[in-house]
């Protein structure tokens, strides 16, 4: 290899440090094993070894040349440290004396080899075998000491002492040389973050000026469009401009948001986190989106908790644009229906709160397996019908990055093609005890009818002056102010402001911030210490082209009197410069707090959403009375007949189940809910519930519909599927339980918990006249009913561990066999004596009555509830069944 190459290789910064010191360490050894072959060949009793050494040496040559050549490094490394170690070494220890003679350097050399190109488990392996060798190798030659051969001549001792000379410089080339390579690459790393840094710098700065050259024409087609809606128009004319209007804004939001995005991918957005009211907020928000969702024909309720704190602390701005965000979406992606917005807290520790918005809308839905990817930046989902739908892809990504900046979480719930809901959750602090209460958002809510225009107030006598270097910006602010008969006089740069100021007291200047030669900042604090200036006390406002935080926090710093971001809508404009008038020159026209009636519904919605809504099957036999009170949802199992599928009690009652089962040659079949039917009930049951908890059927129960349940939930993130590991009222009894611990406040986690100690402690089972039914419904063998039926047995179906199982069978009289049952369900251990339902299909009064008195006799119950099976579990167990389900208290 020539010279030049060499160094090519190892300054080559594409290959790999480690493979850059294996070419130098092979170097290196060919080096000293050509230098120690020289010396042997002078040392007579070694003459024999120099022919070994000259193998070894063309070896390594010709395996540091193939790995140079081909990039084979790391083939190359192993093998030489493989020939080094393993052949190489054991040879030279014996014939070079043993422990004494020069193996021993050649074992420091090849671990040094081991460590600096070997790497990861190869390393170790070869480290340990090379241990183990060099302790074999010692205690071979202690114990055989006859293999050693012996000499002791000078040039033996020269032969170790340059061996030792050569190896140490050989080690100290190479860790210096790999020295250097690490901090060559350290710099290089420096240097490629110094450069990112640079162009993420510079590309923030392209956004921030891209969004400022954008802004100030958009201001000019957006306020003179305003102009030309505010005129007497034909409504063709009309209709365009308010779809210039619609574009302008779209425009706009659209820069906002690339603007964020760059800001996040640059590790600079930051929050600027004040006290602020959400009752304001709330208004503001609403009263943007209301008019969207009226053309749209939407309906938009929202509810709003009374008990949420009237100020809290966190950054107003960005939480509304996270909610812009959401609200606009369920707009956008619903045609028809409605939107709602419902906005509660739970309280945590330390004055924080947990402030939950849910925002549900009727529209498209997003599919399942869309959902992981909602919130990747540019990337739409369901294109084939979203593509024409404006959007970026944006949206989703921003209010996902804000809410980790603030602390908090979206989630998402949706059905496609039935709707979806947006769950965001914000922890903040509240910074006073007094509650928002019953919200008077009329008065705060500031939509006037916008195709009317009518300006608030007039002020003829009023001066103001617009400093800007773009005519058609002031030309904008002249025309929006017009019918408030303000004087204007204008000014296109700092300097000509400056000559005004002098001469002119004003009310309020509007200053522009980049102006050339003097910008709107320098000409600030001129016009403030302007000597005999006559506008150093005006109000000045800085209305800029200039979005972001960051700004609105210097101008704030500089001592601006206000703050407005081009585009500036005509009202935004007004209400600013009512602001700053003196009240004795203005004129209010009208009531400007006026608002439309109609505007103010939504705010009237009481309606609020559960925080946990409990759900079972319609099989969970709950007496009509029980699902009330505990407000327990229930979604229908079915029948399926001959003559159709009908709908567990919906469709088909118990009555009309034993009136079909008498024909024994006719199918009749339950059918449990499939993952659509499921996912559909826990759509519905999330529009008025933030969460649900499912009580299913057990899962070892053949066609139990958990399964469908499960798959259903996995499109949720707030739905919870417990397996009841009972069925009939024994899983009724479990949702009445849940559903208690729901309304006591008690968390999902420790609602699951107790659920799981209730299963053992709830009691189902069931005597059947004949387990024929149960086989017809593919429940139990046909071997087993056929047994049952041949020794005219009465059997005890009962649950155990989620299973249905044949417990006890009663031999005899019917009446008896009852006793025999009621007695020993009424002996459970630890019996709690608060409710019991008695189920049953088929029976008459008077058997009811008779049922009740045994159990009386036994037992005093608080509650003892009657309740007809389900059509489904009729199905299952056919006429004269009747069941015992009980709970009792945990040991
Ligand atoms: P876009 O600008 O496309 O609306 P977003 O980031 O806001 O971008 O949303 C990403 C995608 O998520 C949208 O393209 C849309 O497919 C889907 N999406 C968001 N919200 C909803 C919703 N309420 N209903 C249905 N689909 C939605």
């Amino acid at each position: 290899m020539k010279r030049r190459k060499i160094n090519d290789i190892l300054y080559d910064n594409s290959i790999d440090i480690r493979d850059r010191v294996f070419i130098l360490n092979i170097i290196n050894l060919v080096v000293i094993l050509t230098l120690t072959t020289l010396e042997i060949l002078s040392i007579k009793d070694l003459r024999m070894e120099s022919l070994s050494s000259v193998v070894m040496i063309l070896v390594f040559i010709f395996i540091g040349l193939y790995s140079a050549r081909t990039k084979h490094f790391e083939f190359g490394s192993t093998l030489t440290t493989f020939i080094l170690g393993f052949i190489y070494w054991p040879v030279t220890f014996i014939n070079a004396g043993g422990v004494s003679g020069v193996g021993t350097l050649w074992f420091v050399f090849c671990m040094f080899f081991i460590g600096t190109t070997l790497s990861g488990k190869k390393r170790v392996i070869f480290f340990i075998a090379q241990d183990l060798e060099a302790v074999f190798m010692f205690l071979f030659t202690f114990y055989n000491p006859e293999v050693l051969p012996s000499f002791d001549s000078l040039r033996l001792y020269i032969y170790s002492f340059t061996t030792l000379v050569l190896i140490c410089s050989a080690i100290v080339i190479m860790i210096s040389f790999e020295n250097k390579l690490y901090i060559e690459a350290d710099k290089i790393a420096k240097q490629q973050n110094e450069e990112i840094e640079g162009l993420n710098q510079a590309q923030n700065r392209f956004f921030s000026s891209m969004s400022h050259e954008i802004r100030t024409p958009i201001n000019t087609i957006i306020g003179l469009n305003e102009m030309i809606l505010r005129e007497d128009i034909s409504d063709e004319v009309a209709s365009d401009a308010v779809n210039i209007r619609v574009a302008g804004k779209l425009l706009l939001n659209l820069i906002n948001d690339i603007l964020d995005m760059s800001k996040f991918q640059a590790g600079d957005m930051r929050l600027l986190v004040e006290p602020y009211s959400p009752g304001n907020m709330l208004s503001d928000l609403v009263g943007m989106l209301w008019i969207r969702a009226k053309e749209k024909n939407l309906e938009f309720s929202v509810n709003v908790a009374p008990d949420i704190p009237a100020e809290l602390m966190g950054d107003e701005v960005r939480i509304k644009q996270i909610l812009m965000n959401i609200l606009n979406n369920a707009i956008k992606y619903t045609k028809e229906g409605s939107i709602s917005l419902s906005v509660e807290c739970e309280a945590q520790e330390d004055g924080v709160y947990n402030i939950i918005y849910t925002v549900s809308d009727t529209g498209m839905g997003i599919k399942k397996e869309d959902i992981p990817y909602l919130f990747t930046a540019f990337k739409r989902v369901d294109e084939s019908n979203t593509k024409h739908i404006e959007g970026t892809g944006l949206g989703l990504s921003i209010v996902k990055q804000f809410l980790e900046l603030m602390g908090g979480k979206v989630t998402v719930n949706s059905v496609y093609t039935k709707g979806s809901t947006f769950i965001i959750e914000i922890p903040q602090k509240a910074t006073t005890d007094k509650q928002i209460g019953e919200y008077d958002y009329e008065k705060k809510h500031k939509l006037g009818k916008r195709t009317n225009y009518k300006q608030k107030f007039e002020a003829p006598k009023a001066k103001l002056l617009v400093v800007d270097d773009n005519e058609a910006n002031i030309l904008v602010v002249t025309k929006l102010l017009r019918d408030t008969k303000v004087q204007i006089d204008t000014a296109k740069s700092g300097m000509e402001a400056l000559e005004k100021t002098l001469e002119n007291k004003y009310d309020l200047i509007f200053m522009d911030h980049l102006m050339p030669e003097m910008d709107g900042i320098e000409c600030y604090e001129k016009i403030r210490e302007q000597t005999g200036g006559k506008s150093r006390e005006s109000k000045i406002v800085i209305l800029t082209a200039n979005a972001g935080e960051e700004n609105r926090q210097l101008y704030a710093d500089t001592g601006f009197d206000g703050y407005l971001v081009k585009p500036i809508s005509g009202e935004e404009l007004e209400n600013e410069v009512y602001r700053h008038l003196p009240r004795e020159i203005v004129n209010v026209v009208g009531d400007s707090d006026e608002i439309a009636k109609e505007t103010v519904s939504w705010m009237k919605s009481d309606k609020k959403k559960k925080r946990i809504a409990i759900t079972t099957d319609s099989i969970a036999d709950l007496p009509e009375e029980v699902i009330k009170k505990y407000d327990i949802v229930t979604i229908p199992h079915k029948v399926r007949t001959d003559a159709g599928t009908f709908k567990d009690g919906i469709e088909i009652n118990t009555a009309g189940v034993l009136a079909y089962l008498k024909n024994t040659d006719k199918t009749m079949l339950p059918l449990s809910p499939d993952v659509s039917e499921h996912e559909n009930f826990f759509a519905d049951q999330l529009t008025i519930a933030n969460n649900v908890i499912h009580i299913a059927v057990s899962k070892d129960i053949e066609n139990s519909g958990y399964e469908s349940a499960l798959e259903a939930a996995n499109s949720f993130e707030n739905v919870t599927v417990v397996n009841s590991e009972h069925l009939s009222s024994g899983q009724g009894l479990m949702a009445a339980y849940a559903s208690r611990l729901a309304s006591a406040g008690m968390s999902i986690p420790d609602i699951i918990d107790r659920l799981e100690v209730m299963k053992k402690c709830t009691h189902t089972s069931f005597m059947v006249d004949t387990l024929d039914y149960l086989a017809r419904a593919n429940q139990v063998s046909a071997r087993r009913a056929n047994l049952v039926r041949a020794f005219m047995v009465r059997p005890v179906v009962v649950m155990k561990n989620g299973v249905m199982k044949i417990g006890r069978v009663y031999i005899g009289e019917r009446e008896n066999s009852w006793k025999k049952y009621i007695d020993h369900c009424l002996a459970t251990p630890h019996l709690n004596t608060t409710m019991i339902i008695v189920t049953y299909v088929g029976l008459t009064k008077k058997e009811l009555e008779w049922i009740r008195k045994r159990i009386e006799r036994k037992v005093k119950f608080d509650t003892l509830y009657f309740q007809e099976a389900s059509p489904a579990i009729a199905v299952n167990c056919g006429p004269g069944t009747f069941g015992l389900l009980l709970f009792s208290d945990p040991e």
